[in-house]
Parts: C-alpha cells; sequence; structure tokens
C-alpha cells in the first residue's frame, strides 16, 4: 500500500510527490506521457523560490540551464507608457528574483528531482479511473491496479479525478480567451532593465502580448485575445501578423527577429470549484483552478497547492482518523486555496478594467504600496500583511 499516489507529473504533481517523499512516505506518481513534453507555462514568480528551496530544487535552477528573472514590465503601447515591478523593491519574497524556463527542460529536472528524494515514477503510464473506500483508494491505471491511503489529481485541466467529485465553474470574464504563440531568436531585449525579465504588452483591443526571454537567443512571444478574434483570421499566421500591424511597438521588437517554431494556439478557458479535497483526495494546481496567465501565476498556484495539501497529507499519514479535509487536519486547504486565487482574481480584475499602468503608478505614490504591489505581482498571495488585502483593494 502507497501513502500517496500522484496523478500528473506537471509542477503540481513532482511537487506534492516531492514533499511527501521528502519525509520518508512511500510515494507513486504516474505520469502518462514521456518527457520532455511541451507545455505552456514558462515565467515563474519569486515566491515559488521558497518551495524549490522547501525540495532542494532551488541548486539545479541555479545550475546554469535558467535565465533570472528580475523583475516584470508591463508597455502601454496604445499610450507609449510603462510600469516596472522590481522584484527587490520592498517585495516580501526571501528570494527577490526567479527563472524563466522552457518547461520541456524544466518539468524533466523537476521531475527528475522528485525521483532523487525517492518518489517511484511509473511513465509513461496513464491513470485510468480510482475506487474510494473507508480506509483507502484504488488506483487504475493502463498497466495495473494500485492501492494507497490517499490520491493527489495533478492532471492539470483535464482534472481527472477532481470531476469526480466537484464540477468547475468557468470564470465569465476570462473564458473566451486564447493564446497564439511561437518562439524567435533575435528578440530585441534591450529595453528590458535585466534581460531575463517579462515584458507584458498592453496592446489594442485589450489583448496583451508576453515576451518571455530563454537563457541563450530564444524568446517565447505569446499574444492573447478574445475568441472572436481568432474566428476572423485564415490561420495563426494571419492572426499573429494582424497584432503585429496594429501594434508597432511590438513589430519592433522584432523587427530583427527570426521564428524558429511553429505558432501554436492554446485556450485560456478560466475555471475554478467551491471545492478542491475530500476524504482521501485532493487537486492540485490547473486541476483544482486555472487564471487568466498575465500574471504568470499558474505554476505557482500549483506549487502552494502542492505545499499546503501536503501539511495535511503528512499529518493524515499520522492521524489515521483525520482526513484531507477536516477541520482537525493543520489547513484548511478549500479556503486557503480559495484566498490565493481570489487574490489573484482581483489583481486581474486590475488589468482587465484598462489602464493597469495608471492605475499602477497611482497606487504607487506611496512608497509602501510599492511594496505591497510587488508583493502581490511576485506571488505573495497568502502575505496576511499586504495592505492591499487588507483594504480590500485585492
Ligand atoms: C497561454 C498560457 C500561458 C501561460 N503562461 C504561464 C506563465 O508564464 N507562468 C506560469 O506560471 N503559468 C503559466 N501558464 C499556466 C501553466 O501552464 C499551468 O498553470 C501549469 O502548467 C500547471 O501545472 P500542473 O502541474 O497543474 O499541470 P500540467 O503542467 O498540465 O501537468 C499535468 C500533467 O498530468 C499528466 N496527465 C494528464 N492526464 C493524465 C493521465 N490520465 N494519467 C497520467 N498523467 C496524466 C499530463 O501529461 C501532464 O504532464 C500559462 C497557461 C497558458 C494557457
Amino acid at each position: 500500500m502507497y501513502d500517496l499516489i500522484v496523478v500528473g507529473g506537471g509542477p503540481g504533481g513532482s511537487a506534492v510527490a516531492s514533499y511527501i517523499a521528502k519525509s520518508g512516505k512511500k510515494v507513486l506518481l504516474i505520469e502518462k506521457e514521456t518527457f520532455p513534453r511541451f507545455r505552456i507555462g514558462e515565467s515563474l514568480l519569486p515566491y515559488s523560490m521558497e518551495i524549490f528551496e522547501d525540495l532542494g530544487f532551488d541548486k539545479v535552477l541555479a545550475e546554469g540551464k535558467y535565465i533570472r528573472k528580475e523583475g516584470a514590465m508591463f508597455v502601454d503601447v496604445a499610450k507609449d507608457t510603462s510600469c516596472y515591478f522590481d522584484f527587490d523593491d520592498g517585495g516580501k519574497a526571501k528570494y527577490p528574483f526567479c527563472y524563466e524556463v522552457d518547461r520541456e527542460i524544466f518539468d524533466k529536472d523537476f521531475l527528475e528531482h522528485a525521483q532523487s528524494l525517492g518518489v517511484e515514477v511509473r511513465q509513461p503510464e496513464e491513470y485510468v479511473d480510482s475506487e474510494f473506500f473507508d480506509d483507502h483508494v484504488v488506483v487504475k491505471t493502463t498497466e495495473g491496479k494500485y492501492q494507497t491511503k490517499f490520491v493527489i489529481d495533478a492532471t492539470g485541466s483535464k482534472a481527472l479525478i477532481h470531476r469526480k467529485f466537484v464540477d468547475r465553474v468557468a470564470n465569465p470574464t476570462y473564458s473566451n480567451n486564447f493564446s497564439v504563440f511561437t518562439q524567435f531568436t533575435g528578440v530585441d531585449r534591450s529595453f528590458l532593465r535585466n534581460e531575463g525579465d517579462i515584458c507584458i504588452g498592453i496592446l489594442k483591443n485589450n489583448f496583451w502580448s508576453w515576451q518571455i526571454p530563454f537563457k541563450g537567443e530564444s524568446t517565447s512571444i505569446g499574444i492573447v485575445a478574445n475568441q472572436a478574434e481568432l474566428a476572423a483570421a485564415d490561420n495563426l499566421e494571419e492572426f499573429f501578423e494582424k497584432r503585429l500591424e496594429e501594434n508597432p511597438w511590438l513589430r519592433g521588437t522584432l523587427k530583427n527577429a527570426t521564428r524558429t517554431k511553429d505558432f501554436k494556439v492554446v485556450s485560456n478557458f478560466s475555471y475554478t470549484s467551491d471545492k478542491f479535497c475530500g476524504k482521501r483526495w485532493a487537486s492540485v494546481g490547473d486541476a483544482m483552478s486555472f487564471l487568466d496567465p498575465v500574471f504568470s501565476s499558474g505554476v505557482h498556484l500549483s506549487l502552494m497547492s502542492a505545499k499546503l495539501i501536503s501539511e495535511n497529507i503528512l499529518h493524515s499519514l499520522e492521524n489515521e482518523t483525520i482526513f484531507l479535509d477536516d477541520e482537525a487536519n493543520i489547513k484548511d486547504y478549500n479556503a486557503e486555496i480559495k484566498k490565493g486565487v481570489s487574490r489573484f482574481n482581483n489583481l486581474l480584475q486590475l488589468f482587465y478594467r484598462g489602464d493597469f499602468v495608471e492605475k499602477v503608478k497611482n497606487i504607487e505614490k506611496k512608497k509602501f504600496m510599492t511594496s505591497a504591489m510587488t508583493c502581490a505581482v511576485s506571488g505573495g498571495m497568502w502575505e496576511e500583511d499586504n495592505y492591499l488585502y487588507r483594504m480590500g483593494v485585492l
């Protein structure tokens, strides 16, 4: 019998498996794809660094494959104005930086690190179903059946276990968004304060773009827009070209650039739920919730949910009558997740209401407000003393 089975080997799955295996428990992780495999979601947040440190993965990140991200720039192209969040500027993150990562490499490194901490990894192997009993869970895969005390759904947007128990609710404000993205070499980085900073372009019609520089020459470029615009274009290239025509600033950054990958498209279907755990199961990462990616919240929410539920799993393993969703457990996991998701969501509303750069400049007229914004944009959604949360702004 395993103490824990984790389904899915993305950042959420690898993190929760690592936390539990590191404590000497018997953990199995099931991942259906062979790594490296493609995933979008390349820009990390400073508050994730403490989790990497907990797991000893910060040293792998510092080995030289990944470029350091020290801040985030937002350029409003129509108004020709910009703001910059310097992660070192009064934000409270222990590490005032993080990294931009090619997910093909990062997810493989992180899963291998989990293995090095004692996680048994079965890959490629596909989860099929699970059956819940009073004192254990049976997990069925294409290869066999395994018994475990607890199971974690880290299957990303598929949410294969989560959806057995709970419905997901779409977030109507952002559910029509989609992204078209690719990679270039030779993208202009000269206007960035630090070479590894992310740059978000606020484009015409409330669309936005990202520029995420990787170590070396490659840069990830994406455009987020609403569904109607995609339907109006004949193909992805035409859609992308049209955005360059409308936004000379964006064209300027790509003046000497060469595209190295095909265009891809992903829908940004935003959803959440009322509940993220039961007696013997919990969901982490995209399996529990997904938010519009403008603030690079996805991987951080995966890691934070992994960290929070790990405390409950360890407590439940030591106390057989206490379950993951019991009040007597260490965390109220449902409440903690709702808190983090809702604060990110409030930040998104600030962005999508328009005039984001001007609003930030107004908020930041006072020095302590700069710290509060930096804390939020760095992923400090659980820092209770943040003035913006206390005042109900975020
Ligand atoms: C356009 C776009 C841009 C984004 N940009 C950013 C960004 O800059 N920064 C950021 O932090 N986030 C970003 N995100 C979000 C980010 O991609 C996700 O939040 C993150 O990948 C979630 O990690 P996860 O571990 O929960 O799930 P995933 O990374 O999706 O991993 C889930 C794993 O489960 C496996 N799996 C699925 N089904 C099964 C099965 N039946 N059996 C076994 N295994 C299975 C899959 O193969 C996969 O490996 C972006 C998202 C989008 C759409």
